[in-house]
């Protein structure tokens, strides 16, 4: 994650703090010494941290049962609105889903039952803005893993309770329709919130049911654009007719392609294989820079990914999506087959689903479809 600061590795997992969080310690800093000084301002930064070990331990507890079903897991970033564990492709087994899903919640319910026998529960009535003894420090924390797991099990993506929802309803019927209700019930949920934070008025409350509004949409989009990649390989939409310059060819030839062709990005070939590709921003910027005499062995990009002809659509297609590549060559024994253009598979989800209209058939499409994130995202 972008502005991410490492602060070290658990069971291989990078944990690390969004840059924004610093601004969460600083402002209640400066609240607590508004109240009660330097001693104040203290308790509060030391509130804060206990806080987001708490969260972090919650992330953990998701990422360890992950782990152990071979789901990997990339990073957990403390964000001031919560952790956020990267995962590549959450499990569609319900059962580990379920699983998955309910170790976070769990390690806080672990730590309620550690504290809650020291000091009992807590009052929610004269609860103290900072705590400044080491009682009215348990309390907050009893309260805050309350806190914590209640919200979290409101069943709505990305919330930890929308994956049990789903888990559940896919143990009856298809994890589609399953990801469809409690998509529907998250969108329910969501639009509750809203309605509760403008009447209260509660800002923050309005803010959690657009997120949660939007998790509950991307969740069941990709599920859908699952659904309808299933059993299509990729040369279903792979396209025959390559469009091919050599490394030899001045950049003027990829300008005179795309104005004959349409086509943007080429494959480049040099003796006769294929040794790269070249995108359009690449040779584009290239010509502005060094004119369009300039050799195109000089901007080949021959770091890149290519595909087998059988592989599935569903399963590589958010690694492809993940990547900064928009064409991928298809070859099989070393021979080239034909080229894959991201476009082209979102055009074809769109057509599939409805949700957008067409595209020219050489040129990349105005406007894709909605690239879901590369890794499931859980929010603690
Ligand atoms: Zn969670």
């Amino acid at each position: 994650m972008k502005w991410s600061i490492p602060i070290g590795r658990v069971l291989g997992i990078r944990i690390g703090i969004h840059i924004t969080f610093f601004l969460i310690i600083a402002w209640i800093g400066w609240v607590g010494w508004t109240i009660g000084g330097p001693e104040s301002s203290l308790w509060a930064v030391a509130m804060i941290c206990l806080l987001f070990i708490c969260v972090i331990l919650h992330e953990l507890g998701h990422s360890v049962v992950a782990l152990r079903y071979g789901v990997e897991v990339r990073s957990i970033t403390l964000l001031p609105i919560g952790g956020v564990a990267s995962m590549k492709s959450m499990p569609e087994e319900p059962r580990q889903e379920l699983m998955i899903a309910v170790a976070g919640p769990l390690v806080n319910v672990l730590i309620l039952a550690v504290l809650i026998p020291l000091k009992g529960f807590p009052s929610w009535l004269d609860m103290p803005i900072i705590p400044t003894t080491l009682p009215e420090m348990v309390d907050t924390m009893i309260r805050a893993n309350i806190i914590l797991v209640v919200f979290n099990m409101i069943p709505a993506f990305p919330m930890d309770g929308g994956r049990v929802l789903r888990a559940l309803l896919a143990m009856f019927f298809s994890y589609t329709t399953a990801t469809a209700w409690a998509s529907g019930v998250g969108r329910v949920v969501a639009v509750l919130f809203v309605a509760l934070g403008l009447y209260a008025p509660q800002p923050f409350l309005v803010l959690i049911g657009v997120f949660v509004f939007i998790g509950a949409e991307s969740e069941a989009r990709m599920v859908r654009v699952k659904d309808v990649l299933k059993n299509v390989p990729v040369s279903v939409l792979m396209r025959r007719d390559v469009p091919m310059v050599d490394g030899t060819d001045a950049l003027r030839t990829c300008l005179e392609r795309y104005h004959d062709s349409g086509y943007i990005d080429f494959l480049v070939e040099e003796e006769g294989e294929v040794r790269g590709i070249l995108p359009a921003d690449v040779w584009m910027e290239a010509v502005k820079k060094y004119g369009p005499d300039e050799p195109v062995g000089h901007h080949v990009v021959r770091r890149y990914i290519s595909f087998q002809p059988d592989a599935p659509l569903d399963r590589i297609i958010q690694d492809a999506w993940g990547m900064k590549q928009e064409v991928f060559p298809v070859m099989q024994d070393g021979r080239l087959l034909g080229m894959l253009i991201l476009a082209d598979v979102s055009a074809y989800i769109a057509r599939r689903t409805g949700e957008a209209g067409q595209t020219h058939p050489a040129e990349r499409a105005e406007a894709p479809a909605p690239r879901p994130s590369r890794f499931s995202v859980d929010l603690g």
